[in-house]
């Protein structure tokens, strides 16, 4: 712990000499302290990996969810550095057709340069971003947050039309299933997208992530609903019948 200590005394150093923001020494001593850990720990045991993913990557999956604190995307699918490309904002969006945006750029990016083969959109429970969608006026002190949201409009009225009048709770989950249907479309309507759609480069998955149990609904597109893992049925994976791809 010396180690870190000094390196966060030193980080104190600098940022007192270069700002006067006020900073949250607590917050940042946590974060250094990991990052020490990791350097000693976590690194020393996946050295030879580091070593191969110096000189580049090759994900096999582009990961796109939402930037709640909550999820950890390697860690829900115990994937190591190196194997899923992730793009995260609010809400898990993706703009629609000929926007430019980081979130197309992005996506391009996975596909055409790094040639993903499955792209997922990962929901999940108890989302900020679907709860504002379902509260008129709760973005009314966050313009940007607000001018964002648009990329879900006529959401609200999908979920009714699919489901019909619902409890609070139960239309902030099926929210969030249908906005994660809407982004896999807006999705498709991408150029790139459709192109490798169409050459069997990459398959799509839909996925509701509930943070309470752990648990992952996976959008089976043969029923048109989401389903548990266990029943979800997938394209063909070692010889096996499964999926909506
Ligand atoms: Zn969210």
């Amino acid at each position: 712990m010396r180690v870190a200590a000094g390196i966060f005394q030193i980080y104190v150093t600098l940022v007192g000499r270069v700002s006067m923001r006020r900073v949250n020494i607590r917050t940042m001593q946590k974060l250094i302290s990991g990052l020490s850990q990791f350097q000693k720990s976590d690194y020393q045991h996946k050295q030879s990996l580091f070593a191969e993913l110096a000189h580049g990557q090759s994900p096999h999956t582009l990961f796109i969810t939402c930037s709640d604190s909550r999820i950890d995307p390697n860690l829900i699918t115990r994937s190591d550095p190196g194997d899923i490309f992730v793009l995260r904002n609010a809400g898990n969006l993706i703009p629609r057709k000929g926007q430019a945006s980081g979130e197309a750029a992005t996506i391009e990016y996975a596909i055409k340069a790094l040639k993903v083969q499955d792209i997922v959109v990962c929901g999940h429970s108890g989302c900020g971003a679907m709860n504002a969608v379902l509260q008129a006026g709760s973005c009314d002190e966050l313009p940007a947050v607000a001018a964002w949201l648009q990329n879900t409009d006529g959401l609200t009225q999908r979920t009714l039309q699919r489901n019909g009048e619902q409890s609070p709770e139960r239309m902030l989950e099926l929210v969030i299933q249908e906005n994660v249907r809407m982004q896999l479309e807006n999705l498709e309507a991408m150029r790139c997208v459709a192109d490798a759609l169409s050459s069997d480069q990459v398959q799509l998955h839909g996925w509701a992530y509930d943070i309470g149990s752990g648990n992952v609904e996976m959008l089976d597109r043969e029923q048109d609903a989401f389903v548990p893992l266990s029943e979800a049925t997938f394209g063909e994976i070692d010889g096996s019948t499964s999926g909506y791809a």
